[in-house]
């Protein structure tokens, strides 16, 4: 799909794709969990988004891309439990809100909505970059994806541009020691780990730009 301005169906493509990939790697992102935290990070993240996928699916699902993200947020609360369910509904409900009733946004609305959803999980979770938390993936993808919007670029050509520094920013959290989170508890023994929720966050990047996107960026895995 390439799409100029996106609308609720980009938007709807984008969590039903997010919650496909996450159901994907649901076993990957237990044993990152299992190995730092409490192992309850796959399940969490499909629950979540297997509930935002069904009001996604359902007929009557929001008409405006920012009403159906803040129900997609206001769905995660409700049924994920731990931090992550707090967190990531905090992001989807600021970006939802940030977007207000527009029926379409280009490319620096989308930049200005992801940092509002970034500045949401730096709230409530009090995290800053290097941490080892979800900020350090969600963090370089908004200043990637603010650069290209700065730069004029469609929605299209931008919105794909956030998925390699997401990547990037997940495969620098492994030297990191975790200061957030139950991973906080290990101390020096979270060291040499992949950080799962950074890792969930690229994946729900991939999925943006695998849904969205004029020219394929070139991920992990692809070369
Ligand atoms: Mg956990």
């Amino acid at each position: 799909m390439t799409a100029e301005q996106l609308g609720v169906a980009e938007i709807a493509a984008w969590l039903r794709e997010a919650a496909a990939v996450v159901r994907a790697q649901q076993a990957r992102l237990t044993s990152l969990d299992a190995a730092i935290g409490d192992g309850d990070h796959g399940l969490n993240r499909a629950r979540g988004f297997d509930a935002v996928e069904r009001l996604v699916n359902f007929p009557d699902h929001p008409v405006t891309p920012g009403d159906l993200l803040a129900q997609a947020g206001r769905t995660f609360q409700q049924r994920v439990g731990g931090a992550s369910g707090p967190i990531w509904g905090i992001a989807l409900r600021r970006a939802g809100q940030d977007l207000g009733d527009r029926q379409t946004l280009e490319a620096p609305p989308l930049a200005r909505d992801l940092d509002a959803a970034r500045a949401g999980v730096v709230e409530i979770g009090a995290a800053a970059p290097r941490d080892k938390t979800m900020v350090d993936a969600l963090a370089p993808a908004v200043d990637a994806l603010q650069k290209a919007a700065a730069d004029g670029l469609p929605s299209d050509a931008v919105a794909p541009s956030a998925a390699r520094p997401a990547e990037d920013g997940v495969r620098a959290t492994t030297p990191l020691l975790a200061r957030r989170g139950r991973a906080a508890f290990l101390g020096e023994r979270s060291i040499s780990h992949q950080g799962p929720g950074a890792t969930s966050v690229a994946l729900v990047l991939r999925a943006l730009a695998g849904t969205i996107c004029a020219a394929p960026p070139r991920l992990y895995g692809d070369e």
